[in-house]
Formats: structure tokens, sequence, C-alpha cells
């Protein structure tokens, strides 16, 4: 029990930090903290994706090019590019390491903007910090584990962020139904997302990549945007005004137009909206 509890808790903080912290915040930048609130979740997400806590700064570098170049060859991570979902985490830790080892020249765009907070990212990032999450989970299955079936958890708890990463990129351009006709494969995958709050309607995202709610129908419901709406009630964030927020879409020039569905090779927007 507690290891189903441990790892129930494991898997919606992580999928909440990165869809927070490393997604909405650093690489949309959907709205702002101070200095505080913004270090108070570097440190609840290095605590809640452990082993695999990834650098905002390195993560947003990178989703931003996934965004900009979604389905062709300079996307780091589409799955129209690798065989299997294994061959596409693999070049997505390459692309990752790169970034935030600023191996690979990448457009000014990508970079602009994001928050960093080096030496933090240079420990939670670290190979010792890794080996000592590792063995931090090893220790608690051991200890609390009351059948060996709940080890099958223990892979998935020693890599979260990058199972929820892959389950996304993967799934999210895979299967799925679509509202707008982009000229990517991304989908939504509701009604899965009670896993990924709000991260895995990922084809109205593609639409509108700073837009707080990642939901745009009625049942689609994104929990974060609420979160997010709580935060700022009670004066945690700063929702970026609907003038800065052009701006910002302008620089980047992430958000996508829907093209004619005719254009769109073998794929059928359903209930296409515009
Ligand atoms: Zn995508
Ligand atoms: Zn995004």
């Amino acid at each position: 029990m507690v290891i189903v509890i441990f790892f129930i808790a494991q898997w919606y903080f992580s999928i909440f930090s990165q869809t927070f912290l490393q997604h909405r915040y650093a690489a949309h930048r959907s709205f702002t903290m101070n200095r505080f609130w913004e270090r108070f979740f570097y440190v609840f997400a290095w605590i809640s994706q452990g082993a695999t806590y990834m650098s905002p700064r390195a993560y947003a570098v990178m989703h931003r090019m996934h965004h900009a170049y979604a389905d062709t060859p300079k996307d780091p991570h589409s799955p129209s590019n690798h065989k299997n979902m294994f061959a596409m985490m693999e070049n997505t830790r390459k692309m990752y390491t790169a970034c935030y080892w600023d191996n690979i020249e990448v457009e000014k765009r990508f970079k602009k903007d994001v928050p960093d907070w080096p030496w933090f990212d240079a420990w939670a990032d670290s190979r010792i910090a890794k080996v000592i999450w590792v063995l931090f989970y090893v220790a608690f299955y051991i200890f609390f584990a009351t059948s060996p079936w709940l080890y099958l958890l223990l892979p998935i708890s020693i890599l979260m962020n990058p199972a929820h990463a892959v389950m996304v990129n993967w799934f999210g351009h895979k299967i799925g139904y679509r509202n707008y006709a982009l000229k990517n494969t991304s989908t939504n995958l509701y009604p899965f997302d009670i896993f990924f709050l709000g991260e895995s309607y990922h084809n109205d995202h593609h639409r509108n990549p700073s837009s707080i709610n990642m939901g745009v129908r009625w049942f689609e419901i994104d929990i974060t945007y609420y979160i997010i709406l709580f935060f700022s009630k009670i004066g945690i964030v700063k929702l970026a005004g609907s003038k800065a927020k052009n701006e910002h879409e302008r620089d980047l020039d992430l958000a996508e137009s829907i093209v004619n569905p005719v254009l769109l090779k073998g794929l059928k927007p359903e209930k296409v909206i515009a």
C-alpha cells in the first residue's frame, strides 16, 4: 500500500512539475513568478522528478525546437522520425544533453527569456544526484514492498519524467483525435489526460502554445489550468496579459496556423474547429 501511494504521488507531482515549471513556465512563459516562487518550484521539481529531473532551461530550448519543427527531421522527438518509442526516447536524451551543455547551435528565439539557475541545475542534474535518487528508490521499495509484483513499478519510479514525456510525445503524435488541422501529426488523448494533467491535449497545445489552458472543448478539463488560476488568485503566479502574450508568441513564432485539411496526407482531422 505504501508503495502504491508513493508511486501515485510521485506520478502526479512529477507530471505537475513538468507541465507547470518546465513546460508552461520555462518553455512557453504562460505566466510569471517572482524569484522566490520560481526557486521553490525548481526544488519541488527536483524532489518530485528525482533521478530524471530536467533543467527547465535545457527543456525549454529543446521543447521550443519541437514546436517550431514538429514532425520534420529537425524535431528532437517525433514518432515520424523513429521506429519505436525507445529510439525516440534515446534521441530525446541526446538532444536534451546537447541543449544542456550548449553543444548544439540553436536559433536565438529558442534561448530567449528562459529561466536559469545554473548551480542548482549543475547539482540536480548531476550523475551523483541521480545515483543517490536511484539508491533511494531501490531502498524504499525493498523496505516497503509487500509483494514482488510491486517491483514492476520500480523502473517507472526511476524513469518517471522520461516515461511521461515519451507517452505524451509518442501517443500525442500518433493516436487520439484532432481539434485543429495543423501541419503536424499532433493529437489529443482525452480521456487519458486524467493521467497527464492537461499535457495530453497536445493538438490544442500546438495550436495555442502559450495558453495557460491546454484544453479547448468543454470536456477537455485541464486540471493544471485551474491550479494556475488558483495560484494567481493567491499571488504565487502572475498571468501574462494578452498584449505581453501576443508579443511573446510573435517573438518565438511557435503558434501554428490551421492548414487546409485536404493537404494533410493521411490524417483525418475529426471535428475540426476552424
Ligand atoms: Zn508535439
Ligand atoms: Zn509546448
